[in-house]
């Protein structure tokens, strides 16, 4: 094995990754949900983002951590302030699609400087969502690839 013709095979390795082969389940709330409710959710659910949908089930913002603790330092009721008050709100937010390379997605997260993308599917009159993708997805394709070559 030449050194460079292995470094080409991880070069196509890293660019064949895809969303869709990574990405973790959606966690998802309603708009109407209280800001008290969507911190116990986060906690329950055990994740650092929770994405926000309308009725129709179609992604309208994202709330993080930091967005749920300013709040939390106001001196506003927090059971009485809907989360659609305080997301980051469509057209906003950068997403990706299941079958979008890992690569691309890892740069809007970068770029956006963001921990997580809701991964969508376009749908007449907005995008529904099927999962997210974190830093941690990534890292676990990090292994990945460092177990397989
Ligand atoms: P934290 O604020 O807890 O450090 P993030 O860095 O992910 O978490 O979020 C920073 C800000 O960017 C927050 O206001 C959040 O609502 C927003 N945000 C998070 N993810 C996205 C995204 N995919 N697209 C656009 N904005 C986002």
């Amino acid at each position: 094995y030449s050194g460079k013709k292995t470094s080409i095979n991880l070069l196509d390795s890293i660019h064949n990754l895809k969303v869709k082969d990574f990405h973790s389940g959606p966690v998802v709330v309603p708009e109407t949900m209280t800001v008290y409710d969507a911190i116990c959710f986060m906690f329950s659910e055990d994740v650092g983002t929770l994405f926000v949908v309308d009725k129709n089930e179609f992604l309208t913002g994202v709330l993080s951590r930091k967005d749920l603790l300013r709040t939390s330092i106001g001196t506003q009721d927090l059971n009485k302030i809907p989360v659609h008050i305080i997301m980051t709100r469509m057209p906003n937010i950068s997403y990706c699609e299941r079958s979008d390379s890992l690569v691309v997605a890892a740069n809007k997260l970068i770029e956006r400087e963001v921990d997580s993308l809701p991964v969508v599917e376009p749908q007449e009159g907005g995008l529904t969502i099927v999962g997210r993708l974190t830093k941690t997805t990534i890292t676990r394709a990090f292994l990945s690839l460092a177990q397989n070559v």
